[in-house]
C-alpha cells in the first residue's frame, strides 16, 4: 500500500524541492524562437494564486525563504511548501548531455534529507533520457522523484504546464512513491518505461510497455501493485559515475557490415534497433561477424525494438542469430532506457560478465523479465530461479529433489541454447551429464537442436558422447537425424560412433538415401562413420543401388565422400 503523507497523525506539511532545469514550461518568445528566461518562473509562480497561498506564506514567515513558496491547502488538507532550484544556465533539454543527468543526480542527493519529494522541470525532448537516466543513477530511492515539464509555456493563457506542474507537486507532497517518475497530462509514469511520442500533443508522452503507476481524474489513483519494490533495500546513494562511450545504432533496410563496423569500433556499449520481435538481417554473414567480433572484444550490444510496443523474443532465426552473436536480448526495454542503462552499468563494473547480467537484469522496473504465463521449462529465467531455490534449501532429502528435477531443467537450458543457465545449474552443484525420465541427457538435446556452442560446452564440462536414451540413440545419431551437420563432426571429433543399432542399419538407411538421391542425408551418415560399402538388406551397397538406377552424378559424390573418409584415417 502507498502511503500518503496525510492523515490524522501525519505531518500537514510536506516539502518539495524543484529543480528547474529550463524547458518550454518556462520559456518565452525571443526574435531566436522559444528561450527560457532566468528568474521568470518562480516570480510568476508567486503572484499565481493555485501556486502560491500569500497569506499563509506570510503567516509561517516562509516570506524570508529565498524563492519558497506554498500550495492552498491540497483536498487532504495537507500543505505543500516548495522551493524552487534553479539552474544557470537553464536549458532547452535538446542541449542536455550525460554532465546535467550528473548536476540533477548530485542535488536530490545533498537535499535528499531536507525534503520529501522532488519534482524536476525540464523540457520535453530529452526528458524520457533523463527520467530513465535518473531512475537507475538513484540507488535505494526513497522518496518520489518526478519529472514535468510542458508542450507550452506557462506564460500562455492555454497550457498544459499549469496542470502538469501542481499535479506533479501535489503527487510528490503527498505521495511516497520510491521511484523516478515523469508526470504528464495527468498520469504518472515510471521514468525509466516513457519515450515522448507527440511533439504537440499534451498527451506527449507514452509507456507502451507498462501502465501509468498513477492517474490523477478527479482523485489521484496510485497503481500500487506495480509500484517499484526495491529487492535490496540500503541506503540512498546517487552513482554518479557515468560511461558515455554508448550510442544507438537503428537498422535500416541495406545497412551495411562496413557501416555497422565501423561504428562499432568507436563503442563501448551499442544499443541496436533491430525489427519487429527483435530481428535483423540474418543473410549477411559480414554484418553477423561484425557484431559477433564486437561482443568478443567486450563492446555491450542490446538489442532493442524500433516497435513502440512488445518485446525482443527469440521467435525468429533473424533474431536468434544476433544472439549467437553475443548481442543481449533488450525485451521490452525502451531504447532511452537500454541506452542510460549502459552509460550506468559501464560505469558501475569492468567485469565483463557482470556487466552483460546487469543489462539483463531488472534493476528498477525498466524491463518486464517474466509473466506468469510464461512460467514454463524453456524459460531461461525459470530454469535460473529453479535452480537457485534448490540449491539453498538444499537439505537431505531436498537433495534427493534436486536431483530428480535438475536433468529436466539442464535439457530445457539445452534446448533453447541457453549456456547461461547451464553455467547457473553447474554453479549450483548440477551434473550436467545425467539424463532425463527417457535417459536424454542436455548433450542429446543439444544435439538435436544443433546448438554447436551448448554442445562444445557441454564437452568441455563432461559430458559423455556415448549416453543413450531409452531408445538406444546416442547425442550423434540425433544429430545425424536432425542433419546438424556442424554437431555431426564435432561430435566425431570428440570420439562419438553411431550406436549399435544405427551401426547396422546404416547400410540400409545410406541404400535408400541414394535411391531417393538424397545427397545431403549421405553425406550426414557418412560423416557420422557410416560406410557407404556395407551392404543393405538386400545386399546391394549404397554405389551398387546409384548404378543400378543410373544416377551417375550420385556415383561420383559417393566416391569422393568414400576417398574424404579415406582421407581422415577411418
Ligand atoms: N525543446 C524543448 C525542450 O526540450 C521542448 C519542450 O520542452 O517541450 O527543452
Amino acid at each position: 500500500m502507498i502511503s500518503s503523507k496525510s492523515g490524522v497523525d501525519a505531518p500537514t506539511e510536506s516539502k518539495v524541492l524543484v529543480i528547474y532545469t529550463g524547458g518550454t514550461i518556462g520559456m518565452v518568445p525571443t526574435p531566436d524562437g522559444l528561450k527560457p528566461k532566468p528568474g521568470a518562473l518562480v516570480e510568476y509562480l508567486r503572484k499565481q494564486p493555485m501556486f502560491h497561498d500569500e497569506d499563509y506564506a506570510k503567516e509561517h514567515h516562509l516570506d524570508d525563504l529565498k524563492n519558497t513558496l506554498v500550495l492552498p491547502e491540497t483536498k487532504s488538507k495537507k500543505r505543500i511548501i516548495y522551493t524552487i532550484l534553479e539552474y544557470d544556465p537553464l536549458l532547452d533539454s535538446s542541449n542536455m548531455i550525460p554532465d546535467n543527468w550528473v548536476k540533477m543526480g548530485k542535488d536530490i542527493e545533498d537535499n535528499y534529507l531536507d525534503y520529501d519529494g522532488f519534482v524536476i522541470l525540464h523540457g520535453t525532448d530529452t526528458m524520457a533520457y533523463t527520467s530513465s537516466a535518473l531512475s537507475f543513477m538513484c540507488e535505494h530511492l526513497g522518496k518520489p522523484v518526478i519529472l514535468t515539464g510542458s508542450q507550452v509555456p506557462i506564460y500562455q493563457l492555454r497550457n498544459d504546464g499549469r496542470e502538469n506542474l501542481l499535479g506533479a507537486l501535489i503527487i510528490s507532497g503527498e505521495f511516497v512513491i520510491p521511484e523516478v517518475c515523469l508526470y504528464f497530462n495527468n498520469k504518472l509514469y515510471r521514468g525509466n518505461r516513457v519515450t515522448k511520442v507527440d511533439s504537440e500533443s499534451f498527451d506527449g508522452f507514452s509507456s507502451p510497455n507498462l501502465d501509468p503507476l498513477a492517474t490523477a481524474e478527479a482523485e489521484i489513483k496510485i497503481n500500487c501493485d506495480i509500484i517499484w519494490k526495491d529487492p535490496n533495500p540500503g541506503k540512498f546513494q546517487v552513482s554518479t559515475k557515468l560511461n558515455s562511450d554508448v550510442g544507438v545504432l537503428r537498422l535500416f533496410p541495406g545497412i551495411t557490415a562496413d557501416s555497422v563496423e565501423a561504428f562499432l569500433k568507436t563503442m563501448k556499449g551499442v544499443v541496436l534497433e533491430t525489427y519487429g520481435s527483435g530481428n535483423a538481417p540474418n543473410d549477411q554473414p559480414k554484418l553477423l561477424t561484425a557484431l559477433k567480433n564486437a561482443t568478443d572484444s567486450g563492446t555491450i550490444i542490446i538489442n532493442c525494438t524500433q516497435c513502440l510496443r512488445g518485446t525482443v523474443s527469440a521467435s525468429y532465426a533473424t533474431g536468434q542469430d544476433l544472439m549467437k552473436a553475443g548481442v543481449i536480448p533488450g525485451g521490452d526495454m525502451t531504447p532511452e532506457a537500454s541506452l542510460t542503462k549502459l552509460c550506468y552499468v559501464l560505469a558501475k563494473t569492468e567485469d565483463s560478465s557482470e556487466r552483460k547480467k546487469m543489462m539483463k537484469d531488472n534493476l528498477r522496473g525498466e524491463i518486464t523479465l517474466l509473466k506468469r504465463n510464461e512460467l514454463c521449462l524453456t524459460n531461461s529465467h525459470f530454469i535460473q530461479i529453479i535452480g537457485k531455490s534448490l540449491s539453498i534449501s538444499c537439505k537431505e532429502d531436498l537433495e534427493a529433489i534436486s536431483n530428480a528435477l535438475t536433468p529436466p531443467l539442464a535439457c530445457s537450458a539445452a534446448k533453447i541454447g541457453d549456456i547461461g543457465a547451464l553455467e547457473t545449474l553447474k554453479d549450483m552443484g548440477s551434473n550436467l551429464c545425467l539424463g532425463d525420465y527417457d535417459g536424454r541427457t542436455p548433450l542429446h538435446v543439444a544435439a538435436c537442436e544443433g546448438h554447436l556452442e551448448v554442445v562444445q560446452y557441454l564437452l568441455s564440462h563432461g559430458a559423455s558422447v556415448h549416453a543413450k536414451d531409452r531408445y538406444g540413440d546416442n547425442p550423434l545419431s540425433n544429430a545425424v537425424r536432425f542433419r546438424r551437420k556442424e554437431v555431426v563432426k564435432l561430435l566425431r571429433k570428440t570420439g562419438a560412433h553411431l550406436s549399435g543399432d544405427h551401426h547396422e542399419e546404416a547400410g540400409t538407411e545410406l541404400c535408400s538415401l541414394a535411391a531417393s538421391g538424397d545427397l545431403d542425408g549421405l553425406e550426414i551418415w557418412v560423416l557420422a562413420g557410416a560406410d557407404p560399402n556395407t551392404p543393405g538388406y538386400d545386399g546391394r551397397t549404397a554405389i551398387q543401388v546409384v548404378e543400378a538406377i543410373g544416377k551417375t552424378d550420385m556415383v561420383k559424390f559417393l566416391a569422393q565422400l568414400m576417398s574424404k573418409k579415406s582421407g581422415t584415417g577411418e
